[in-house]
């Protein structure tokens, strides 16, 4: 059988730490997405190759066909399906890469402790909106949300909101911002996704692959899922 399978990744930390599990099942991409302005990447495997997409938009090119697998980052997985599982969309490994977390961080001068006890509205501003809710409402917080696309720590320091809930690594950009991280939500990390129609018709190229990339996953201590 000769089917092609479409891997969808986003560019930056995503290939690039997802370049030594494709190595681990023997396909070498290539070229370099930073250097080539090309979204369909060939790989040394003429029955692979690499479709470059946003990382918020792999869920969808995978979960509707338009790839047989992708890498996405839990977070972009729970606000995709906001919550749900999605339909069709197999999840079947933590590849344990562009670990993080997702975390709730205020500006040095706002006490969120005591905000909290008094039961105040808190207004949060986030890109990750589905996570937030859900945070909250677990905690019994009252929030109002309000959805950005970027810069969220610019957020706190205009008075726009008095918290954010974006991912953290390093705490470098939240220090460098003078806000603090008062709260861990869930530690992040990114995730195989698998079309499940692709599954079943494409077992027998996808199953090996899928096989490699498990034997593959490295065993980081940024990880801590
Ligand atoms: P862009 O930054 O180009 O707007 P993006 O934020 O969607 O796009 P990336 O920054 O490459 O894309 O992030 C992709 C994934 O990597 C995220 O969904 C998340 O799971 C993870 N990630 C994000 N920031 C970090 C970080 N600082 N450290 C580790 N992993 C991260
Ligand atoms: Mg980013």
């Amino acid at each position: 059988m000769n089917e092609t399978i479409t891997l969808a990744l986003s560019k930056g930390r995503i290939f690039e730490e997802t370049l030594p599990l494709l190595r681990a099942a023997g396909i070498e991409v290539g070229e370099d997405p930073e250097k080539s302005r090309k979204l369909i990447l060939p790989t040394n495997r003429p029955d692979v190759r690499v479709v470059l997409v946003r990382a918020t938009d792999v869920p969808t090119y995978v979960q509707y066909g338009g790839a047989d697998l992708g890498v996405a980052g839990l977070d972009v997985l729970l606000e995709h399906a906001g919550g749900d599982a999605a339909t069709g969309l197999y999840q079947p490994l933590d590849l344990r890469i562009a670990c993080c977390r997702m975390s709730v961080a205020v500006r040095a001068d706002f006490d969120y402790a005591a905000a909290v006890r008094q039961g105040s509205r808190i207004r949060v501003a986030t890109k990750y909106t589905h996570i937030a809710r859900q945070h909250f409402a677990d905690k019994g917080v009252h929030v109002d949300l309000i959805k950005l696309y970027g810069s969220m720590e610019l957020a706190p320091l205009t008075g726009l909101a008095d918290a954010i809930v974006d991912l953290v690594s390093t705490g470098s950009t939240l220090r460098a911002n003078n806000l603090v991280e008062v709260e861990q939500i869930m530690p992040i990390s990114s995730r195989l996704v698998v079309n499940q129609a692709a599954l079943k018709l494409k077992r027998a190229a996808l199953r090996p692959l899928i096989d490699a990339f498990a034997g593959a996953i490295p065993d980081t201590s940024a990880c801590s899922t």
